[in-house]
């Protein structure tokens, strides 16, 4: 913890990332726009990242040699993912300053520490039941009851790992299917829409957070972010208020995003805690073309010990993920006139894969189809 408080990087220090992907990538393009080098390790060979850094480790995470040697390159080191090994992040950390701290990984890499964690906080979730074997379903549904939704403790992403229980399913084939002993089992939230709020802390306290995001997915994946969302001021104000007590409690720093539910009731709509992601997040896209300073640029200036931005952003912002062979309209989107199209790199545009995204800043977006 004290470490952190020492880290101040000059114009031309090295940023370690953790993660090869486009969020490693976006990363270390804004670094770059501030004076700062980045190195990336990554076991993937065909990282997006690799592309616009000068050194990359291309190694196991559990290379210990390969992460002593990428440790004694850099000033700081950061993440682009959560599911960081434990032990590699300890290696890490005993060498550099890893922000966000290396702990909050425990908390945020097992959905049952994550929901037991934001309750203690007094915010609200879904109703959840800790689950490990077929009989504690069972009990954890008629605790519950239907619909509900079983998730994977660990090593869950857009929607992987989970699965909707309904009436009438067969519980012990669903429990098999999950191929874990380790889940929960949260009660299905019937909301009005899906927002994020991503934030970012400086190391002493400092708290900013982009406007509220609106959230549409696809088969589980994120399609489409608006900001800011069509919420009211108060319930905007909540979410600023849940995200700013999470990132204190965690001691962060750095950028995060909590994923919310917008659930009507008679008293009014409230939000419930879906998620908490210690990284830059798809739902925080929009920032790069939409708001005077990026979720990218945000994360590097705390982690670099450098003053937060105030972000202001320039209009009603849309951002539509190119997932899969959506990245087949590129050309398309290039000719559409406000549109800002990016362009992550990868190989084969497999189903489900984030190819690339568009941002459109303005009251009415153009689509391509
Ligand atoms: P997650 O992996 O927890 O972010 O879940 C992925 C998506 O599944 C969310 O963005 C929601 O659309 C949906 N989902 C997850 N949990 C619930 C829930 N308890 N009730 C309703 N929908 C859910």
């Amino acid at each position: 913890m004290t470490a952190k408080k020492q880290v101040k990087l000059k114009p031309g220090d090295t940023i370690g990332i953790l993660g090869g992907g486009q969020l490693g990538r976006m990363l270390a393009m804004a670094a770059a726009r501030l004076g700062l080098r980045c190195q990336v390790f990554s076991p993937d060979p065909d990282s997006p990242a690799f592309d616009v850094v000068l050194n990359a480790t291309c190694a196991e995470y559990a290379d210990v040699e390969a992460l002593e040697l990428f440790a004694n390159d850099v000033d700081v080191i950061t993440y682009e993912f959560e599911n960081i090994p434990a032990a590699a992040a300890m290696i890490l950390g005993a060498r550099r300053p890893v922000l966000p701290d290396r702990k909050i990984l425990e908390t945020t890499q097992d959905r049952l520490a994550e929901k037991n964690f934001v309750k203690r906080l007094g915010i609200g979730t879904a109703d959840y039941a800790d689950v490990s074997s077929a009989a504690a379903l069972r009990a954890a549904i008629s605790r519950i009851g239907l619909p509900a939704v079983i998730k994977t403790r660990r090593f869950g992403y857009d929607g992987k790992g989970q699965a909707i229980i309904r009436d009438g399913d067969d519980v012990e084939l669903i429990w098999e299917d999950l191929g874990t002993k380790s889940a929960i089992l949260e009660a299905f939230v019937p909301f009005d829409c899906e927002v994020s709020m991503i934030a970012a802390r400086s190391a002493d306290g400092h708290v900013e957070c982009f406007d509220v995001t609106e959230n549409e997915h696809r088969d589980h994946i994120l399609k489409t972010s608006r900001a800011p969302a069509a919420i009211s001021e108060a319930l905007a104000a909540q979410a600023r208020t849940i995200a700013e007590t999470i990132a204190n409690a965690l001691d962060y720093v750095g950028v995060l995003a909590v994923e919310m539910f917008v659930l009507a009731g008679d008293g009014g709509p409230t939000l419930l805690v879906n998620e908490i992601a210690p990284r830059v997040h798809n739902s925080g896209h929009w920032t790069l073309d939409g708001a005077s300073i990026s979720q990218f640029e945000q994360h590097i200036r705390a982690i670099a010990g450098w003053p937060l931005g105030k972000p202001v952003r320039h209009g009603p912002v849309t951002m539509t993920n190119l997932i899969g062979d959506d990245i087949n309209s590129y050309e398309q989107w290039l000719t559409v006139p406000g549109a800002t199209v990016h362009l992550y790199g990868k190989g084969p545009a497999r189903p489900g894969r984030k190819m690339g995204h568009v941002t459109q800043v303005g009251a009415t977006p153009q689509k391509t189809s």
